[in-house]
């Protein structure tokens, strides 16, 4: 069986973050916590390292630099180039043509500007705005329910105009994809609670299901409006979701709304567990996408593999995107662009050899998920 090449095809990742500032990580156990979703101290300074992602990141790196493949090697190595250096390179290796950034996380203190981003990857970068934050600035500035209705509308009358080529939720993560419709008094109530935490501690974290969902179906009509793609996290994250709660198999009631066809809803990170759902779901909602993360879920190549296949089999390739999720650390980028590519490759190879596709056909694929169909979807 024979790999389809896509070495050489520039990439569009349709969801990544920006950069840390400073590069050197306080300690050994500080950069090794980049590499996991878990806040337990002992998963950073025991387990991580015995992760298949983990072991294989430190094999490339030490190729990369051609160092030993230890990690005291590489972490001497990364020191040694200096910051600059150290993101030019492995951004520039990895071949973008754009980043599509989500602007939600990490803070944006601790990260590089987009135009540095750029310029060190040379590459576009585009900004995806996170809804949640915006709600949250205007809960805690608006005193009563209208006002922030109000204000969410008028601050999404026009997003592209603001420079945003698409917007993220992370509702999996707080209350659940299941987004439902609530009767005014439940919204209030929802309001009130979210109002007291406001005033107990200045700021909020936006956790009242029936405000949440409620501010989210204001969203989803000025998205639909404006044909504005929204990605949703869905499955795999931290230890905030409630995983039960992050299969987009949630999302029907949301994707079942005449009104809301025109949103093009991308799914990140394969849904991962939930992967054969979530392209699922993109082979019956005309406005489904799904996207495939390389760099974050942590996964060995088998598991990526699996996941590339399932998609490719289930949705049509039209619908599927590539992405790396990384955050802060150039590596993550990198090393999903080498994984990612390879494994595509891999998986439209084998369907050469299954005679599903031509090999022209194979090579249209990988250059379609990697680079073509986001930049038609975000019209970039
Ligand atoms: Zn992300």
């Amino acid at each position: 069986m024979n790999s389809i090449d896509l070495s050489t095809v520039p990439l569009a990742d349709n969801h990544c973050h920006g950069i840390y500032r400073r590069q050197t990580p306080a300690d050994v156990t500080a950069w090794q916590g980049l590499f996991t979703e878990s806040s337990d101290f002992g998963m950073r300074s025991k387990h991580v390292t015995t992760t298949l992602f983990y072991r294989r990141l430190v094999r490339e790196m030490a190729t990369f630099f051609d160092c030993e493949p230890t990690e005291q090697a590489i972490l001497t190595a990364r020191q040694q180039l200096g910051e600059i250096d150290l993101i030019r390179n492995f951004l520039r290796a990895a071949n973008f043509d754009i980043l599509f950034i989500d602007k939600g996380y990490p803070p944006q203190d601790l990260l590089l500007s987009d135009a540095t981003v750029s310029d060190l990857a040379n590459c576009r970068v585009a900004p995806i705005l996170r809804v949640e934050l915006l709600m949250q600035r205007l809960i805690t500035e608006n005193t009563n329910l209208s006002a922030v209705v109000e204000a969410l509308r008028a601050v999404l009358n026009e997003v592209r105009g603001q420079g945003y080529v698409a917007l993220k939720s992370i509702v999996a993560y707080r209350t659940g994809l299941d987004i439902r419709s609530w009767t005014i008094n439940e919204v209030e109530e929802s309001f009130a609670l979210a109002r007291r935490e406001v005033q107990e501690k200045g700021s909020i974290r936006l956790a009242q299901k029936p405000l949440l969902d409620t501010l989210l179906h204001v969203t989803f009509e000025e998205a639909a409006r404006q044909e504005l793609p929204i990605q949703f996290h869905t499955g795999y994250g931290d230890t905030d979701a409630d995983m039960l709660l992050a299969n987009p198999l949630n999302l029907r009631a949301v994707l079942e709304r005449r009104e809301y066809r025109a949103m093009p809803v991308v799914l990140l990170h394969e849904s991962y567990p939930y992967t054969q759902q979530g392209a699922y779901l993109a082979t019956v909602y005309e406005n489904v996408f799904f996207d495939l993360s390389y760099g974050i879920p942590f996964l060995g190549y088998h598991e990526m593999l699996q996941f590339s296949r399932a998609a490719f089999s289930v949705a049509p390739y039209s619908k599927l995107l590539y992405s790396s999720d990384a955050v802060g650390v150039p590596e993550i980028h990198w090393v999903s662009a080498l994984f990612g590519r390879r494994i595509l490759g891999q998986v439209l190879g084998e369907c050469v050899a299954n005679g599903e596709l031509s090999p022209t056909q194979a090579e249209q694929a990988g250059a379609a998920v990697l680079h073509d169909n986001a930049i038609q979807l975000y019209k970039c």
